[in-house]
């Protein structure tokens, strides 16, 4: 089976490639095409546009940064969706919020296409390992025709129900990501100001039952200062976003998602946006240890 795959930045170019060592057969397109070079190199065929995925494949899958890139990608000039066969099946693992995701599952409905929302839990060491989970909204039998390749690129599917429903289960994870993050951040820079090292605040705080599982993987990088991106700060800042527009959607109030969100604002307007999530930090951080 021939794949389409779109997108290839930090969690596509990991994901293809599983897709690639286990066989299957890739027709890939990235906007930069570069990063598409070392897929071709074992084999890929490469694509010139969205369009011309969909001209070889009947099986696309997008893992794109926001709603914006996805709907240029899917509708635009060169988009993909209309030069898809009939019945073909687009799984959007982007993480979009669940009225765009509806929006989009509509769009192909109409043309013909069947569509999932399937975002990811797991960053690039999940995604490099085939370690992800899918958090999927769609009919099951068109998770069926995908099973195989998810678990290649994952180790865990969960169905979470209708179109859109994948898509909100993935701004529900983020959110307390987010949370918990800043959460830390604000714990770290209590305790440092009372003169407790924050060596012993890492090991106390992260071994006590109120710290998310998740942070433990993050303490070297607040020890260290070392910022590198495994999920940026710009698209956390996007996940609040997203979030928020559904809460208004929604019509329901979310007093500390706001608070955070302008946490991560604060950061990206400091120049933090491609470093680490973990690098909201540095906003709490006197100048001189920033
Ligand atoms: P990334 O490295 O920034 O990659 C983003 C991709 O989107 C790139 O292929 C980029 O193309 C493409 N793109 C952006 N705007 C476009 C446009 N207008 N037209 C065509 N292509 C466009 O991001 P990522 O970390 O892989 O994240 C991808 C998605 O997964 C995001 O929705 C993110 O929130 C989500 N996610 C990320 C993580 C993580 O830990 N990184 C974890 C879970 C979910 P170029 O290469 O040309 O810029």
């Amino acid at each position: 089976m021939k794949v389409g795959f779109i997108g290839l930045g930090i969690m596509g170019s990991r994901m293809a490639a599983n897709l690639q060592k286990a066989g299957y057969e890739l027709v890939v397109y990235n906007r930069t095409q570069s990063k598409a070079d070392a897929l071709v190199k074992q084999g890929a065929t490469r694509a010139n546009t969205p369009e011309d995925v969909a001209r070889q494949c009947r099986l696309v899958i997008t893992m794109l940064s926001t709603p914006e890139a996805v709907e240029e990608v899917a509708l635009g000039h060169d988009g993909f969706l209309k030069a898809l066969p009939g019945n073909s099946l687009w799984v959007n693992c982007s993480t979009v919020n669940p009225s765009f995701t509806i929006k989009m599952a509509h769009h192909a409905k109409k043309m013909g296409q069947r569509y999932l929302d399937a975002p990811v839990s797991g960053t690039a060491g999940p995604a490099e390992k085939g370690d992800l989970i899918f958090l999927i909204g769609g009919e099951a039998a068109d998770i069926a025709q995908v099973q195989e390749l998810l678990d290649v690129m994952g180790k865990e599917t969960v169905h979470v129900g209708a179109p859109g429903q994948g898509a909100g289960m993935k701004m529900a994870n983020n959110m307390m990501l987010a949370h918990a993050m800043t959460a830390f951040a604000e714990a770290l820079r209590l305790g440092t100001a009372l003169g407790i090292s924050e060596e012993m605040l890492c090991k106390t705080l992260l071994n006590g039952p109120a710290a998310a599982p998740y942070l433990k993987l993050k303490q070297p990088k607040i020890l260290e200062r070392e910022f590198s991106p495994q999920f940026p700060l710009e698209w956390t800042h996007k996940d609040l976003h997203l979030a928020s527009i559904t809460a208004y959607e929604q019509n329901i109030a979310l007093p500390s998602l706001q608070a955070t969100k302008e946490l991560y604002a604060q950061a990206k307007q400091q120049g933090l946006g491609e470093e680490d999530f973990t690098a909201v930090y540095r906003v709490y951080l006197p100048n001189e240890e920033k």
